[in-house]
């Protein structure tokens, strides 16, 4: 894949296909995921829409290397500089919130006084530079995403790889988060690809949306989303965002019939 690296791709996936092997072996397992094709920019962020079950995770587990795929070729650029993010924020409960995004430079054995800048600037970059020191229990759900936000973002990662991750906040909280997230890539210049159930909530943050069918999932719609890169809440209410959320509303409808 020699040719995309030198245009630019973050992620290229050729022909990758995802069977689940069931107890009896292939014949009787899930086929997750058809044939997918798809190139995405560095620097861009990328929403990915479908149905439940129809391979988004699957999609995002093979990007991230977690797992294989049973066919095609798959290509990560900065594959050791991924980062994840899921609709739980999976913080430890015993370790205060700056420990809790401390944890991965701990993991790559980072000397103390980078790890305490680095985890102070990511707890700031969130908006949580008060409360390091507390405990997850002791966070709001919103406060608590954000706190896996910057644990994610206290690598410098290249490629953020989110699923569904403000699916379980009220909506105000959400759309302040996605206000939030889009800041912080636009000024970190990192690669999102953000997984959601949300149409609105897609065409908001995203400059391509693409969406799946159900399983096996196949992309049934591919498109940028025909919006300023300036995205204010103001937005969420001009007839251009319904116009660009009714496109996905439609692609989804199809792709599930
Ligand atoms: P989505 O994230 O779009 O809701 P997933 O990617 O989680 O969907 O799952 C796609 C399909 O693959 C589902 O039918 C799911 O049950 C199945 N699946 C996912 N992971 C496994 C696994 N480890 N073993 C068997 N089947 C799986
Ligand atoms: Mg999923």
């Amino acid at each position: 894949m020699g040719a995309r690296e030198e245009r630019g791709a973050a992620i290229a996936l050729r022909g990758v296909t995802k069977r689940f092997a069931g107890a009896g072996g292939a014949a009787d397992g899930v086929h997750a995921l058809a044939p997918v094709d798809l190139e995405i920019a560095e620097g861009s962020f990328v929403a990915l829409v479908g149905p439940s079950g129809c391979g988004k995770s699957t999609l995002l587990r093979i990007v991230a290397g977690l797992e294989p795929a049973s066919a095609g070729e798959v290509f990560v650029r900065d594959r050791d500089r991924i980062a994840y993010v899921f609709q739980d924020a999976h913080l430890l409960p015993w370790r205060t919130v700056a420990a809790n995004v401390a944890l991965p430079l701990e993991l790559r054995g980072a000397p103390r006084a980078e790890i305490d800048g680095a985890v102070a600037e990511a707890l700031a970059s969130v908006e949580l530079g008060d409360v390091g020191g507390r405990y997850p229990a002791a966070l709001s759900g919103g406060m608590r995403m954000r706190a896996s936000i910057a644990r994610a973002l206290v690598t410098k990662p290249r490629l953020l790889l989110m699923d569904e991750p403000f699916a379980a906040l009220d909506e105000i909280t959400r759309h302040r988060l996605d206000e939030r997230l889009l800041a912080l890539s636009r000024a970190q210049r990192f690669t999102v690809l953000f997984v959601t159930h949300g149409i609105f909530e897609a065409t908001f943050l995203a400059e391509r949306a693409i969406v799946l069918s159900r399983r096996p999932g196949r992309i049934v719609h591919d498109e940028a989303v025909a919006l300023p890169a300036e995205r204010t809440a103001a937005l969420r209410g001009e007839p251009a965002f319904a116009r660009e959320a009714g496109k996905l509303a439609r692609a989804l409808e199809l792709g599930a019939s």
